[in-house]
C-alpha cells in the first residue's frame, strides 16, 4: 500500500511513476504507453509541422470529428490523381491518389520527404480502380509513389511504400 507504481515508456524507454502518464480507460493498464513529456514532444512536433493544430490538444472530440470528416470524404463520388514534379530536388517525380489533396499534402509534408509546393491534379475519376490504373501508368514511367510496380496478387493488392 502506498507504493509507487512504475511503467516503462515505449518512446524514451525510461521507467517512470504512473503519475507521469496520462490515463487511458480503454487499455488494460489504464495508462498511455508514452509518458507525458514524450507525448507533449510529439504533439509539439506535429503542431510545428502544421499537421496538427492546437485544437487537437484542446478539443478531445477533435479526432472523432476528423474521422467523421474522413468517412464523409469516402462518400465522395470522385478520386483524384496528383503528381509532384521534382519532389526531392533531385529530379524525382511522385504520383499518388487522394480524395482530399489538402490533407494529403499536409500528411506528405509531415512525413517530411516531399516538397509539396508544386503538386498538380492530373485526373479526376469515379473509382479507385481507375485512379490506381492511372497512378500505375505514371509509376511505369518512372514516377515514385505508393505503388511499387504491379499488383502483387490477383485481388489487386499492391506492395506499398508511403513517402
Ligand atoms: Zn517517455
Amino acid at each position: 500500500m502506498g507504493e509507487i507504481e512504475y511503467r516503462t515508456c515505449i518512446r524514451c524507454n525510461e521507467s517512470k511513476p504512473t503519475t507521469e502518464y496520462h490515463k487511458q480507460s480503454n487499455t488494460k493498464s489504464g495508462f498511455r504507453t508514452r509518458c507525458k513529456p514524450c507525448r507533449k514532444e510529439r504533439s509539439d512536433a506535429r503542431i510545428k509541422a502544421g499537421y496538427l493544430t492546437k485544437k487537437h490538444r484542446e478539443n478531445p472530440n477533435h479526432e472523432k470529428e476528423r474521422k467523421a470528416r474522413y468517412h464523409e470524404s469516402k462518400k465522395l463520388d470522385y478520386i483524384l490523381v496528383y503528381i509532384i514534379k521534382d519532389y526531392d530536388g533531385n529530379g524525382n517525380n511522385y504520383c499518388g491518389i487522394t480524395r482530399n489533396p489538402f490533407y494529403r499534402m499536409k500528411s506528405h509534408s509531415f512525413r517530411g520527404k516531399l516538397n509539396t509546393d508544386k503538386y498538380e491534379i492530373v485526373a479526376k475519376v469515379e473509382t479507385r480502380v481507375e485512379a490506381l490504373k492511372i497512378e500505375a501508368s505514371y509509376h511505369d514511367r518512372g514516377y515514385h509513389g505508393r505503388i511499387k510496380g504491379r499488383p502483387i496478387n490477383k485481388n489487386n493488392e499492391y506492395e506499398t511504400e508511403l513517402l
